[in-house]
């Protein structure tokens, strides 16, 4: 009769769900279970710590729409991988973390790395269990990837106890789950649609925002055709930029902030009314501006704003449905209406700010001038993945999307440290897809900080990510060398240094190369274009670009600041 471990049942299971990748990082308790995940097929990515390998486990979940495993060590591994697993639960991403655990017999009597596991994930996940058997792994397995996936998607949390790995059972005696199917989809309630389409037909300052919501649920057909024959201004959110391209006719990015303070009705598809957008309130947005709310999640709906139309169900069915009717009657957003006006005068305005920055030749470079010569570089194709202050903000209103699902940053938490833990599964991703489509990693010095040994990761894969630390000697900004120098002499650094500096012109590039890949020191635009060209040339090993540029370089004047501190 043949026998199966408990390691083999995870693993055998995963694959039947349809799990491709696993990230994580192998000790005790789990070396097995990463070995029968690859002998189960499953692509097995080793990183350097759980935290990164669970940001990149939950990326593969955004990018495919079906989670990744990421598999952790008990104890501190399952507590690093806390951090990724509450950042997908925020983004709503699908995500299932396997944690071995210590051995039942030696629990409550302080075992090895013992740890209530089941119980520390339960604020992190959407669901967290441990299989009470090894009989019971396969459907504790399949509930964790159908939860993970169905509804709001988030993360999901597997305990095996580490007694559990190696012993074994009949195969006879395991009950076979199949692999569930896609989410199913839901349509919105017709009244709602009827609101929804006389509440849009009696505007005058409508607005489309795209959130990452419309990105995962793949709505970019339904949306460019409800935008086009509409004829709608659409903004997109961090991470829904590209779902339409973002040089498309409609898109008003650039006017964000007076598209949002003069909107008399917005169509929100897959975006909360969180910090992002402002909470939906003044000072940011119209008080009496009408939302026309499009979420798969119930819940979502009224919060900050109550809106004047909720249409619970998929987005990409559910805009259809708008289409349906509007197409019926013929009604199009005038292209003459004065909103178009104002905001092509907005924009206009701000492009020939941004663009006097971007020639600006001094040296060190300021971050416009930075973008401006990446933007120019980076093919259209590529995915994106961004974090860091100025950087990552900078960044987002000069690099272009023009395809969904191809940018990745901070997101929903604002977590710092997530950006090369998604370079690598979306260079993954793609390598399984075989694509051929270029990762570009744009960090800040500080965000590359927290996560920056998974180069070596990158390298082992002879993964081609091409990271560009957007260097300014620290966290918001930093110091020159010289000035670096003369404070040294002040006193103790630990007392007279400000808590936002790193240390100036620190040798990023070295790390890269320390491993094999390549390292370029920038200093000028040339340097940046030379090292960039050189860098998309190579498909075969990771760069970094360490573009070291103005450490008191800004954004450029704001009409608001970032962090809006709306009243409730
Ligand atoms: P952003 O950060 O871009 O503003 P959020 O993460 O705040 O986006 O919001 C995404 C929203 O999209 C969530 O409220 C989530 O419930 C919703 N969502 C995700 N997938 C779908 C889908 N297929 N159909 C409808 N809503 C979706
Ligand atoms: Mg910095």
């Amino acid at each position: 009769m043949e026998e199966v471990t408990g390691a083999q049942l995870v693993a055998e299971a995963l694959k039947s769900q349809k799990v491709e990748f696993m990230f994580g990082i192998v000790g005790v308790p789990i070396i097995e279970v990463a070995m029968a995940a690859q002998a189960a097929g499953i692509r097995y990515v080793g990183m350097r710590n759980e935290q990164a390998a669970c940001y990149a486990a939950s990326a593969v979940g955004y990018l495919t729409g079906r989670p990744a495993a990421c598999l952790v060590v008990s104890g501190p591994g399952l507590i690093h991988a806390l951090g990724g697993m509450a950042n997908a639960n925020m983004n709503c991403w699908p995500l299932v973390v396997i944690g071995g655990s210590s051995d039942r017999n030696q629990e409550t009597a302080g075992a090895f790395q013992e740890f209530p596991q089941v119980e520390a994930c339960r604020l992190y996940s959407k669901f967290s269990a441990r299989p009470s058997s090894l009989e019971a792994i396969p459907s504790v397995i399949e509930k964790a990837v159908r939860t993970s996936m169905y509804g709001r998607p988030g993360s999901c949390y597997v305990d095996i106890a580490g007694d559990m790995v190696n012993a074994k059972v009949s195969r006879s005696n395991v009950r076979d789950v199949s692999c569930c199917p896609p989410p199913p989809v839901s349509l919105a309630d017709g009244t709602a649609i009827k609101e929804a389409v006389s509440v849009l037909r009696a505007a005058e300052r409508p607005l489309v925002i795209v959130g990452k919501g419309a990105a995962y649920g793949r709505a970019e057909e339904a949306l460019k055709e409800l935008v086009e024959v509409c004829g709608l201004p659409f903004l997109p959110t961090p991470m829904g930029k590209g779902v339409l391209p973002d040089n498309h006719p409609n898109c008003v990015a650039a006017a964000r902030s007076r598209a949002l303070l003069q909107a008399d009705v917005v169509i929100l598809l897959g975006a909360r009314l969180n910090w992002i957008l402002h909470f939906g309130l003044p000072p940011r947005f119209d008080p009496h501006v009408k939302v026309i709310q499009v979420d798969l999640c119930a819940e979502e709906m009224g919060n900050n704003v109550r809106p004047a139309a909720a249409l619970l169900g998929d987005i990409s069915a559910t805009v259809s449905q708008l289409l349906e009717f509007v197409r019926k009657d013929g009604w199009t957003f005038p292209s003459n209406a004065a909103w178009w006006s104002t905001l092509r005068e907005k924009m206009a305005a701000n492009a020939k700010m941004t663009k006097a920055l971007a020639l600006q030749s001094a040296v060190p470079m300021n971050y416009y001038t930075v973008f401006h010569h990446i933007s120019q570089l980076l093919p259209q194709d590529c995915i994106i993945v961004s974090e860091g202050a100025n950087t990552m903000d900078i960044g987002r209103t000069m690099l272009h999307n023009y395809l969904p699902r191809h940018r990745l940053d901070a997101g929903t938490f604002g977590t710092m440290g997530v950006g090369l833990g998604f370079a690598i599964a979306a260079a993954a991703v793609d390598s399984s897809q075989g694509k051929g489509q270029r990762v570009v990693c744009v960090e800040g010095d500080s965000a590359f900080g927290f996560s920056g040994m998974e180069v070596e990761t990158m390298c082992r894969y002879n993964l081609p990510v091409i990271i560009i630390v957007v260097n300014n000697n620290g966290i918001y900004s930093g110091m020159d060398a010289e000035t670096w120098s003369e404070m040294s002499k002040m006193g103790d650094l630990t007392t007279v240094a400000p808590p936002v500096t790193l240390l100036p012109d620190a040798r990023y590039d070295e790390v890269m190369s320390a491993f094999g890949g390549r390292g370029f020191l920038v200093r000028t635009a040339e340097e940046l274009r030379e090292a960039l060209q050189l860098s998309l040339s190579d498909r075969e090993r990771p760069s970094l670009l360490n573009v070291l540029i103005d450490p008191s370089s800004d954004r450029k004047q704001q009409e608001f600041p970032w962090l809006t501190r709306s009243n409730l």
